[in-house]
């Protein structure tokens, strides 16, 4: 209810509704040089994922999480949970990356490689492809149910639902043998938890590229709402050129100096997420650049200059600069910093795995066997030692310790580890020493590979 500016004015209602109901948006299809860059990634990161899981290597899967034994196969590297560090770095990368891109220009990640905008482009396609381009879907989306809709929709949604389930069976075949979990598949004998995250992988494959789309990016991704704090005013994101494009009206070309903006709604209609991108940068903005290539071909068909939407700079826009300068700004100090700092770690983590021992040993002192004299007058400590193989042959390590003078394992000094393979070896270590705390270290060899050495200090305990 509103007060009346009158007191003995009637009450006035106003109906308002608390939730905003969703508009279905049906982009346009657009053809121009950024959408061709949008498909060769939507192709070059589909061709990987769905590829690499069939890939073989050394007889096994090239890339495989084998979260069931601890192992993680990436081509020709092993990897052990002790390799955590390895993800770690990955993850900075990613972040340094994401920051990076950023901050030269914008919403890349979300506009070209994103999931999200990768599967939207694939089902839309689909959709395209079934039932028409945007007008035919806006007057199918009005029409009463018939015959002829059903079946569009149906197909429509059948190949959704294959595209999806074949997604969320790939997903799963980084971390099963996708050769195993093809055949369960086909004999109806998956595993309770493989079946899960098939079925729950496609279920969101299907739900947020065929229905939620933008919703997505508006509402539940987080990136779209700390990104302007990466953003500044020489960040390139795309703009449309207010003082070129003012005032907006028909028949612009034949207006001599009159806005170039011939109102004709196309960037609003190729928008994914229904913006008008001449209102000015939005939070909505997947920064996707369909909304340059509609500009860019009504702009051929009036006869005026592309780029009146165009990756731009707020700095460009204010001060007027040339592209040249856009360009140089662009590589201004915080950039350099970030471009710096990620090529250090990548250098430094590809010289780490260059030079990475295919061999890892931890010590685990017993805590619960405290040091005990035995026979001779000697001192033993227990230890077990976790030897893992991180070559794909078979080894027989040979156990060394040093450090202490006159300490020495008392019994089986060799253990033979399978490939890929970890051992647990508990090991005596007998000695005389003065009562205290003594360093040790356990120098362990693959016999036959001088290469494969690593050494792991401990402590040898008299009481
Ligand atoms: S596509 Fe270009 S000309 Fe058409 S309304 Fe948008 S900005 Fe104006
Ligand atoms: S405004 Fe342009 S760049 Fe932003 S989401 Fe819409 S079409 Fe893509």
């Amino acid at each position: 209810m509103t007060a009346g500016a009158n007191p003995g004015a009637p009450a006035q209602f106003v109906a308002q509704d608390l939730y905003e109901v969703r508009r279905t948006i049906h982009p346009r299809a657009v053809h121009g040089w950024f959408a061709a860059w949008r498909w060769a990634l939507v192709w070059a990161t589909q061709l990987v994922f769905y590829g690499l899981a069939w890939l073989p290597w050394n007889g096994r899967q090239a890339v495989l999480f084998d979260i069931a034994h601890r192992k993680f196969y990436v081509f020709g590297q092993v990897f052990f949970p002790q390799d955590i560090i390895y993800l770690t770095v990955l993850l900075i990368i990613a972040a340094l990356a994401l920051f990076l891109f950023t901050a030269v220009a914008g919403r890349l990640w979300c506009g070209y490689a994103c999931p999200q905008t990768v599967y939207t482009e694939i089902f839309l396609w689909v959709e395209k492809a079934i039932e028409g381009d945007r007008v035919a879907r806006m007057r199918l989306d009005a029409a009463p149910l018939t015959p002829r809709k059903l079946a569009l929709r149906a197909a429509k949604h059948a190949v959704w639902i294959a595209v999806a389930l074949w997604t969320g069976f790939t997903f799963v075949g980084y971390f099963t043998p996708i050769r195993e979990l093809w055949d369960a598949v086909w004999g109806l004998n998956t595993g309770p938890w493989e079946t899960f995250w098939v079925l729950f992988y496609g279920f969101a494959t299907y739900g947020n590229a065929g229905w939620m789309r933008e919703q997505v990016c508006k509402h539940m991704c987080p990136y779209a709402r700390f990104q302007s704090a990466m953003f500044d005013p020489d960040t390139l994101i795309i703009t449309y050129d207010r003082g070129r494009g003012e005032p907006r009206g028909k028949n612009a070309s034949k207006r001599p100096g009159k806005g170039h903006c011939v109102d004709c709604g196309i960037c609003v209609q190729v928008c994914p997420t229904g913006i008008d991108i001449r209102d000015g940068l939005q939070y909505e903005c997947i920064g996707c650049a369909a909304c340059i290539d509609g500009c860019d071909q009504v702009m051929d068909k009036v006869g005026l200059p592309r780029g009146l939407i165009r990756y731009s700079t707020q700095h460009a826009m204010e001060r007027k600069l040339t592209r040249g300068e856009t360009w140089r700004r662009a590589f201004r100090p915080r950039v350099l910093a970030y471009s710096a700092v990620l090529w250090a770690i990548v250098i430094a983590a590809g010289v780490s795995l260059w030079q990475r021992v295919p061999l890892k040993v931890d010590v685990i002192r017993d805590r619960a066997a405290i040091s005990r004299q035995v026979e001779g007058g000697e001192v033993e400590n227990v230890y077990r030692l976790q030897i893992m193989n991180v070559t794909e042959a078979p080894r027989t390590y040979a156990i060394r310790v040093a450090g202490l003078e006159g300490v020495a394992i008392a019994g089986a000094d060799r253990v033979a580890v399978g490939p890929a393979s970890s051992a647990a070896l508990p090991l005596k270590v007998r000695g005389r020493a003065a009562p205290g705390t003594h360093r040790i270290e356990f120098l362990v060899g693959a016999e036959g590979a001088p290469d494969e050495r690593v050494s792991e200090k401990s402590v040898f305990i008299v009481r």
